[in-house]
């Protein structure tokens, strides 16, 4: 991370600190054996309302909420707490740019043993500037990867467990090394599932289509969102069911979706071109209006957003800084 982009602030340990103060020991439980659930949470500047939009936080605190219960590790904070934090945190930073946010419950005793009874549970938060993770604009050009996806019985993909992501550094590493974008994971059952970080959408006959959730997919809250602004403006319906590898070469359109990702159209899959080779008109019909609602330039679907005034002109009273 730059200079220019470093946060000022985090929240660690139960209070809001100078972002160079929020470390963990090497010791650390969730570092060791990647014992932690996060989610990956953004906001929109809007330059005309002077304002950061914030996406979806009741949706992703309710998701990390399900989440760590799953994984045993007590979040003593509600979904109301978590979003009046995260609008305090971006407040502090006054950020005036794009904002990812990073939320992490995570096993914290410093002790060596895999066990989770017992071990001591923290909670932090991060939030800094930031841009694309992967182009919007040309098209992906993406392949299968020849790792799978870990089964729901072995790490469950739904979870958001920090140690999965092994399996998703192997998948985006495998194709950055040979040339892609990005990589394509299969589950146990050869169904293709999702994209490294992303879900996966394909366009038929004008139909989406998108693998189910018994599938062993991150339950995406992007997915949600595209799959209601295809019902209600584009009267496309969305069939979930299981995606065979093949089905990805007979594509009209294909596009990924994730809150880092956003919606990234894909024109190529392990070299053969997806439809025409260009980027389809649902994919960039639904890009467009996700980057409308997200924005806040669609007030039918203000009620995903939480506003956040961090810039000068709208800032509110300082708050205590708690220095550890
Ligand atoms: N699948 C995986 C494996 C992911 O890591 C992500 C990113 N969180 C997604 C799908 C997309 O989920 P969301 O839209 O909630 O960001």
């Amino acid at each position: 991370m730059t200079d220019s982009n470093k946060p000022r602030y985090a929240f660690f340990d139960g209070d809001f600190v100078p972002f160079e103060n929020a470390k963990v020991s090497v010791m650390t439980h969730a570092f060791n054996y990647g014992t932690g659930v996060f989610e990956g949470i953004r906001g929109y500047w809007n330059d005309d309302h002077q304002r950061l939009y914030l996406v979806a936080l009741r949706e992703h605190y309710s998701r990390l909420r399900k989440n760590s219960a799953m994984m045993c590790i007590a979040l003593p904070y509600t979904v109301d707490e978590l979003i009046d934090m995260t609008v305090r945190l971006v407040t502090m930073n006054e950020f005036s740019s794009d904002v990812y946010i990073r939320p992490i419950a995570y096993k914290s005793s410093e002790q060596i043993g895999v066990s989770m009874e017992g071990v001591a549970d923290a909670f932090t938060l991060i939030a800094a500037p930031f841009g694309n993770y992967v182009d919007i604009d040309r098209g992906l050009s993406v392949t299968v990867s020849s790792w799978q996806r870990t089964a729901d019985n072995a790490i469950p993909g739904r979870a958001k467990v920090t140690g999965n992501y092994a399996n998703t550094a192997l998948v985006k590493n495998e194709a950055v090394m040979n040339g892609y974008d990005e990589g394509l994971v299969l589950n146990h059952l050869g169904h293709v599932i999702e994209g490294s970080a992303e879900n996966l959408f394909l366009v038929r006959d004008n139909v989406l289509l998108t693998p189910g959730r018994e599938e062993g997919i991150l339950e995406g809250i992007t997915r949600d969102i595209i799959i209601r602004l295809a019902a209600a403006e584009l009267d496309c319906a969305t069939i979930e069911r299981p995606i065979a590898r093949s089905e990805l070469y007979y594509a009209d359109e294909i596009f990924l979706t994730g809150t880092g990702a956003q919606v990234a159209p894909v024109t190529q899959v392990d070299r053969r071109k997806v439809g025409n080779g260009q980027v389809g008109p649902i994919s960039r019909a639904l890009q467009k209006m996700y980057f409308d609602v997200v924005r806040g330039r669609n007030n039918k679907y203000a009620s995903l957003l939480t506003p956040a005034e961090t810039s000068a002109a709208g800032q509110r009273a300082p708050v205590s800084v708690t220095a550890h």
